[in-house]
């Protein structure tokens, strides 16, 4: 990893300024799920315990520019500090004197969330003043945020111009298992890219095809590249005006020797409701008013039996409608055969994206992958062979003393 982290630095005494991700969902003023402050308390604890001086910042949802109290980080500095079980002080603007005397304030060891980081319009629009402003709080920069390094913001990439810069704990793990999965990856690699449609996913497949040796096409996409080949799909949901590009990628594959692997058997039913009465055909056989819901048993069994020759594995997308019963059956069944080959150790797994996520919970999947990235937008964009801003900040290294 060109990074820097942690371990490359002494900390005790310094003001540290961790970029964190501290956008949590949040329904009706609560706080909805802890996931990212949890992944975040380890380099939180690791600076505080090593005598840093830990001032946080972070962006939460869209205050367009401006102060919103209802969008004030004030509610996640409170979470923090529960799972931490040490007080956790806050300021009320993450610049300026509010800034600056909550800063001076901090002894050794103590932990200080600054407030949203977008309600200044620079952030969005990487300010230099704005960075400049928040890097001098402190002595250096540490990210900790993967899933906003996909944006060249004030937080993210312009406080990294100004300071020496590490990623923290939760990036390093991130980069590490991305570069496991894509960088210098152990052969054959396999990629699963599922959900529902091709359009979104056109920048992956086209980088995926490029790098790994069988992709694996399921969900509503496995749809569109049936079709293209001339496939009845019935009233499958597909996007027939990528039959073209579907033709293309395909095309690509076969230059690239990446095999491509599509079902050869569905679940279909003629309405998409919970427990609605099913069939499973082969694909040739999908009866005109019907539509392809899931991966078949057979493809999954098949799918199944080439993981032990497999050693890295990426998995992004549902193989079906998986929040409609029975229709995450292929999912679940091709989740636990993934788990159980990374916990004997014969598999790299990872994965990533906000419906694979909750899919591989649901299938009690999720703490068997060797990773399993919630960054949503930023492992998408990784995946794409795209350069992250906020990732590459750190990797340059800091080019203004100031
Ligand atoms: P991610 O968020 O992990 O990147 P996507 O958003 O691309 O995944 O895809 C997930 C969605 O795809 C789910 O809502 C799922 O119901 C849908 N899906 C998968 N297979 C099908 C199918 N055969 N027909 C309709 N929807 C499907
Ligand atoms: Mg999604």
């Amino acid at each position: 990893m060109a990074a820097k982290t942690l371990d490359d630095v002494a900390v005790s005494g310094l003001r540290v300024l961790v970029r964190a991700d501290l956008n949590v969902p949040v329904q009706n003023g609560q706080i909805a799920d802890l996931t990212r402050i949890e992944r975040l308390a380890p380099t939180i604890r690791e600076l505080s315990d090593k005598g840093a001086k830990v001032i946080v910042c972070s962006h939460f949802d869209r205050p367009n520019g401006k102060p919103d109290p209802a969008l004030s980080l004030r509610p996640m500095a409170a979470a923090l500090s529960a799972i931490l079980g040490k007080p956790v002080a806050f300021a009320e603007d993450c610049i300026g004197p509010a800034a600056e005397q909550a800063v001076a304030q901090l002894t050794d060891g103590e932990i200080l969330v600054l407030e949203n980081t977008r309600f200044h319009a620079g952030e969005e629009t990487n300010d230099a003043t704005l960075a400049a402003s928040l890097a001098s709080l402190a002595d250096i920069f540490v990210n900790d945020a993967f899933s906003a390094a996909h944006r060249a913001h004030a937080s993210t990439e312009g406080v990294a111009q100004n300071l020496p810069s590490y990623a923290g704990r939760l990036m390093q793990a991130e980069l590490t298992a991305l570069e496991a999965a894509l960088g210098n990856p152990a052969r054959p690699v396999m990629a699963i890219v599922a959900g529902s449609k091709v359009s979104t996913k056109l920048e992956l497949l086209n980088n995926l095809v490029a790098k790994v040796d069988i992709l694996v096409i399921g969900g509503a996409m496995a749809n569109t590249f049936l079709g293209a080949q001339g496939v009845n799909m019935g009233k499958s949901l597909q996007e027939k005006d990528l039959y073209p590009t579907a033709l293309e990628i395909l095309a690509t594959a076969k230059t690239k020797n990446c095999e491509i692997f599509l079902p050869f058997d569905v679940v279909v039913s003629e309405t998409f409701a919970p427990n609605p009465p099913t069939q499973t055909v082969v694909v040739d056989a999908i009866p005109e008013n019907a539509m392809a819901l899931d991966v078949g048993p057979r493809t999954v069994h098949e799918l199944i039996q080439k993981l032990p020759r497999i050693k890295t594995l990426i998995w992004n997308g549902p193989l079906g409608a998986f929040e409609t019963p029975p229709f995450a059956a292929a999912t679940n069944a091709l989740a636990d055969a993934v788990a159980n080959a990374t916990v004997a150790g014969t598999l790299i797994s990872v994965g990533g994206g906000g419906d694979t996520v909750s899919a591989l919970r649901l299938a009690g999947a999720a703490q068997k992958l060797t990773y399993l990235s919630s960054a949503g937008g930023a492992f998408l964009e990784w995946m794409e062979g795209k350069i992250l801003p906020g990732v590459e900040a750190l990797s340059a290294g800091f080019s203004n003393l100031g």
